[in-house]
């Protein structure tokens, strides 16, 4: 996919540029609810191998602030045009009544999605963002191990 193509479609969308890395580059929208929406475009290109071409992009990854809620993969101009403003809508009413945004569980944190790596065979899936390790040893253990499956995890386009 190329660069402006995407910038082009991102910024008729209302993003604007946020930052950059050797990575990719991470655009940002403000909804007007105190929620922002990133749109990371990764870089063509293996960038542990040092064969990034920053000419192009892979995917588009959409997602409310923080990884929060449903990951949204566009991976292709076509597809990114077609269904951006379908994606900002449903990431707007999931954060106007931020609710569904929840872990069911613990009811307090948001949940953010977990993708498997290379070589995992397991299905992406939401957690509670309190979903860490606390200590070791004897108190080893998780704050909040809550799912949620009121959400897709990962949308691909
Ligand atoms: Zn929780």
């Amino acid at each position: 996919m190329s660069l402006e193509g995407i910038q082009g479609i991102l910024k008729a969308g209302g993003f604007l540029l946020d930052s950059t890395s050797g990575f990719g580059d991470c655009y940002k929208l403000e909804l007007g609810n105190g929620w922002l929406v990133s749109a990371y475009c990764s870089f063509e290109g293996n960038p542990l191998a040092g064969d990034v071409d920053k000419t192009s992009y892979k995917d588009v990854d959409i997602q409310l602030h923080n990884m929060v809620g449903t990951s949204y993969i566009c991976s292709t101009e076509q597809a990114l045009k077609e269904n951006l403003l379908c994606i900002i809508d449903t990431l707007r009413s999931n954060s106007d009544d931020d609710k569904i945004l929840k872990c069911p569980k613990c009811q307090i944190r948001y949940v953010n999605t977990n993708t498997p790596t290379a070589g995992q065979k397991w299905q992406p899936y939401l957690s509670c963002s309190g979903m860490q390790v606390v200590a070791i040893g004897d108190n080893k253990g998780v704050m909040c191990d809550g799912v949620s499956e009121k959400l897709p995890a990962v949308v691909n386009y």
